[in-house]
Parts: C-alpha cells; structure tokens; sequence
C-alpha cells in the first residue's frame, strides 16, 4: 500500500522539536511531530523563570502552550518513539517506530533532547519506579510528609529540592562535593529552607526497600574526584529518592545514519545541518554547548527555516529569503 509522503517529521516533543514544528508547519510544509512525551525535560521542571517574556511558568503549562501553538499552526503531534531511520527511494527517509508502523518524510529533524542518567546504586534496578524517579517531581504533592532524597549538584537538582521543600517532611539533598554547583539564586532559596539538609560529600551506595524505597546508605566521597572512599556506610531512611544527575544522549539508533561526537551529541553546523541532506539537529540532543529551553527553542526554529530552504532549493523553487537580506532591501 502506498504510504503518506510528509514534508517534514520531527522526532521529540520538547521546546526544539515543537519550534521546529512550529516553523515548518507555518510556511505549509506538511508536519508530524513524533514524540514519546511532550515537552522533554520542560515539562518535567518545576518552574521555568528565564524563558524571555515569560515572567514564572510550570513547565508542564509551558510546554502544552507550545503544542498549542505547533497545532494551531497545523502540526500534528504523535505519540510515539523512533527506533531507526534509512534512506528511502525518492530522496525521502523512512523512520521506524516501536509500535512497529513507519513514516516516510522528505526531512527528518531530529530533536528528542536528553534522557537521564541512573545513579548505579545498589538496588536502583529493583525500585525503579517504587519510589525512585528520575525527574523533576511534577507529583511533588504525592510526597506530602514524606521524607525524600534528591541526589546531584546541579540546577535540576536544587530546582527539585526546592520543589519538594514545599511539602515534604524533609529533604535530604545528596552530592558528592562540597559545594552544590546550581544557580546562586536556587542555592540562596535552598539556603533558607528550615528543612532541607544538606548532605556532601556523599554518594548513594545503596537504595533498600521491599516493595518501595524504605532507605539509603551513603558512602563519604573525595570532594576532589567525586568517588567514593573508604567503608563506612551512613544509612537514612527515606520514603523516595529522586535522581537529579544530568542526562546522557541517546542516540545509539542513528549508528551509520548521522555523524556524532564521542559524548553521542549529533554533530550539525550553526544552521541544524547534519552531515547528511535532508536530516536536521535541533537542541540538547546536539553537539551545542549549553542545553536551555530558550536555546533549545532557537535552534528548532533554525532548523524549521533550514528544513524548508531545503526542500525549496530540492523543488527548484526560491530560495527563503534570508532575514539579513530582506532587511537591507526593505
Ligand atoms: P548538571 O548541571 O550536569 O549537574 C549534574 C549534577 O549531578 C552535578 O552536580 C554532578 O556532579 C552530579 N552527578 C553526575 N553524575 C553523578 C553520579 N554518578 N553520582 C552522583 N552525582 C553525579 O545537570 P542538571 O542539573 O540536570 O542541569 C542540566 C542543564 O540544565 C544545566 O545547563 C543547567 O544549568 C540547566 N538547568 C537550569 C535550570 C534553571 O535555570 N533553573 C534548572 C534545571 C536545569 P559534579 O558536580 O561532581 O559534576
């Protein structure tokens, strides 16, 4: 049976991906975004404060506003997660899906951001899920009274600790220096919280629990290398613990399809190109140096106009008229 031609399918649903969308769908190019979740990492923070011209917004809330805007400008979002592409007759690109259908695009832009990195404790594997998460806690209500752990040093970490502050019994925020690397403003807040308790320099050698997270045994790190030292272990119970320790590319699926760099990030020049025609990069899933929504927005956009220069330039069609150019002629 003949399969439905898109002009472009984005792989993702975060800030990237949903701009992209946004972009391509607006100059009438006939879009799908395919994404596991929407919003990526945006909608699974707390609250975002620098995003320009939003004074204070949940990133859940942030991220529905974009897919509202992508589909109020045609794109169709599908739920769904991409396991492997290849190049198709007709210059068009086949991508798989786990639900085992497929799509055929003249452009694939490939934005699925980051995917978090587990904590490798002891008993991790048996309580994923049971009280173990790895996100920002959107459910932060569901841990009322509890006593929770946050592990990691960054700003996602502090966001979390914060987050949880507001209604657990108390939080233990975890991390293996001896100073937490997050925004000042987040570590000043987390300052004056009466029932945070700063935990460094530790790491997380064990989670035990039965059916759910009962407590952890921490084991004293060297604030110079992050390693654990010595033997003693300190055990505190807790009722959940959430991993905040950065994220990692998952990308292994494009093996002999796009070119990345060591640390897995799609390698593309300033304009979202990959080394190959018809494949864009937008985002944290790419080679880019900081990973922020704004950004991650910026560059989706790019590689919207970048998607459809291309497929102009393929029809023999002009090309977009640079924004630089069309200044100087107005
Ligand atoms: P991050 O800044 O990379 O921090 C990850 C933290 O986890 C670091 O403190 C790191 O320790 C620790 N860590 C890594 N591997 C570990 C392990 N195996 N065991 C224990 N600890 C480990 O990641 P992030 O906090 O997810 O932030 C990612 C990006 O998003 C950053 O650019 C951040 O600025 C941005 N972000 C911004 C906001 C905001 O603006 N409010 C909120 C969230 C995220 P070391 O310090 O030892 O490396």
């Amino acid at each position: 049976m003949e399969q439905d031609i898109y002009d472009v399918v984005v792989v993702g649903g975060g800030p990237a991906a949903l701009t992209a969308a946004m972009f391509t769908a607006r100059r009438g190019l006939r879009t799908v975004a395919v994404a596991k979740d929407l919003g990526g990492q945006l909608a699974l923070t707390a609250w975002i404060e620098n995003y320009p011209g939003v004074d204070r917004a949940g990133g859940h809330d942030l991220s529905t506003r974009m897919r509202v805007q992508a589909e109020r400008d045609g794109a169709v979002l599908a739920f769904d997660e991409a396991v492997g592409m290849e190049r198709h007759e007709g210059n068009t690109w086949i991508l798989q899906l786990a639900s085992g259908t497929t799509m055929q695009s003249r452009v694939i832009i490939l934005s699925f951001g980051l995917t978090p990195n587990d904590l490798g404790a002891t008993g991790e594997e048996m309580l994923r899920g049971k009280g173990m998460y790895y996100c920002q806690p959107v459910d932060a209500p569901r841990q009322d009274g509890k006593r929770v752990a946050v592990i990691g040093g960054g700003s996602a970490a502090a966001e979390a600790a914060l987050e949880l502050s507001r209604v657990a019994e108390r939080v233990y925020c975890v991390h293996r220096r001896e100073a937490l690397r997050a925004e000042q403003q987040l570590i000043d807040r987390l300052s004056a919280c009466k029932n945070v308790e700063m935990m460094m320099p530790y790491v997380v050698d064990t989670v035990r629990g039965g059916g759910a997270v009962e407590s952890m045994a921490l084991k004293p790190a060297d604030p110079e290398t992050g390693d654990a030292v010595g033997t003693d272990l300190r055990d505190v119970d807790i009722d959940s613990v959430f991993v905040a320790i950065g994220h990692r590319t998952a990308t292994t699926w494009l093996d002999g399809v796009v070119d990345r760099n060591t640390r897995g990030e799609i390698i593309v020049d300033r304009d979202c190109r990959t080394n190959v025609g018809g494949v864009f990069a937008a985002g944290d899933v790419t080679d880019i140096t900081y990973k922020q929504a704004v950004i991650s927005a910026g560059e989706g956009a790019k590689a919207g106009l970048q998607a459809f220069k291309y497929l102009q330039d393929e029809d023999g069609k002009p090309a977009i008229m640079i924004d630089w150019d069309a200044r100087g002629k107005s």
